[in-house]
């Protein structure tokens, strides 16, 4: 047993607590702290699995896991990675930071993906387990000096690849210093707050950020390239007068509809005739070099949505729908 004097008072500090003890004595950590699951959908997230819960054949849980309750119109099945009976977890929901912090370590181990965050000088530390993918930079112990912020997304939440029902959901610790110094975080977390879905956060109050395509015969840079099977919105604007030129979006196949705005040979060739119905046309093209684009990924139902309201809300020159508002105005009847 460790005394904390940094947490508790000089005589508070010869009491032997257990760990339930410890959090209630320690009372709210100081800063901001947040659940390290987003609310989906609107749904918060629920503690599925408590700490020291027996485990078969392994030391007891050191953590809570974290689902959200399952409602009766949920699609998922139980007994598959996205749902028990009682809990699901959908598919590329981030863990976030609970709290401002460092980043400590983030690394691969045989529970699937793990990060450490230090949240200093407070000596408290967290830790999520069997995530999917890393949203922060891969760091070895100690070797990172990445910030986060409360509520940041630091990693896909997914299943640990050691069981059998790969069932996904987060894994999350709390320590008092290191991993022997952990705690039940559930008392804790009674007083945190929960923070939206990152992913509809990020669609609707995003900054736009505007980027050059390069030249006509270039190839395209990275990002251009990295939206192939994606979905979400576009957004074209003359380089030089910052006028919005066009609104687009995609279902799943963003790459192939934003580039064939650039490729001004096959539209003067009607190289597309036919083959897209109405506001679904890849519309006019541009020349490569005059144009920034800006890019917003959504998920493929509500790449539509987002279109639509970015078209209302930017009015672009040169959308269909842009035009036909602006002739319906000009009809006396
Ligand atoms: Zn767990």
């Amino acid at each position: 047993m460790r005394a904390w004097p940094w947490l508790v008072g000089g005589g508070l500090a010869a009491y032997a607590w257990s760990q339930r003890d410890v959090a209630l004595l320690i009372g709210p950590l100081p800063g901001r702290w947040v659940w390290p699951v987003p609310r989906w959908n609107g749904r918060a997230p629920m503690i599925s699995d408590g700490f020291n819960s027996p485990r078969p054949g392994v030391a007891r849980h050191g953590g809570v896991d974290i689902m959200f309750e399952r409602a009766s119109f949920d699609a998922f099945k139980p007994g598959k990675p996205n749902g028990s009976k009682l809990f699901v977890m959908p598919d590329g929901l981030p863990a976030v930071a609970a709290s401002d912090g460092t980043v400590w370590s983030a690394m691969h181990t045989p529970r699937g993906f793990a990060v450490v965050l230090d949240h200093g000088p407070v000596k408290v530390a967290t830790f999520y387990t069997h995530l999917e993918k890393l949203l922060v930079a891969p760091a070895a112990p100690g070797k990172s000096n990445e910030r986060v912020r409360a509520g940041q997304p630091i990693a896909i939440i997914g299943a640990s690849p050691l069981d059998a029902e790969h069932l996904k959901h987060l894994h999350f610790e709390v320590w008092l210093g290191g991993p022997s110094d952990r705690i039940d975080p559930a008392p804790l977390m009674r007083g945190w707050e929960t923070v939206g879905d990152p992913n509809a956060l990020c669609a609707r109050n995003g900054t736009l950020v505007y980027q050059a395509v390069g030249s006509s015969g270039d190839s395209y840079p990275d990002w251009v390239r990295a939206l192939k099977g994606k979905a979400g919105v576009y957004v074209i604007r003359d380089a030089d007068s910052h006028e919005i030129l066009y609104v687009g979006s995609s279902a799943g196949r963003l790459y192939d509809t934003l580039t064939r705005h650039f490729q001004t040979w096959r539209r003067s060739k009607g190289f597309w005739k036919g083959q897209y119905g109405e506001g679904h046309d890849p519309g006019l093209t541009y020349p490569r070099a005059s144009v920034e684009v800006a890019v917003r990924l959504t998920s493929p139902a509500k790449s539509l949505d987002e279109e639509m309201r970015l078209i209302a809300k930017l009015k672009p020159r040169d959308n269909l729908i842009g035009r036909t508002e602006a002739a319906d105005e000009a009809i006396p009847f």
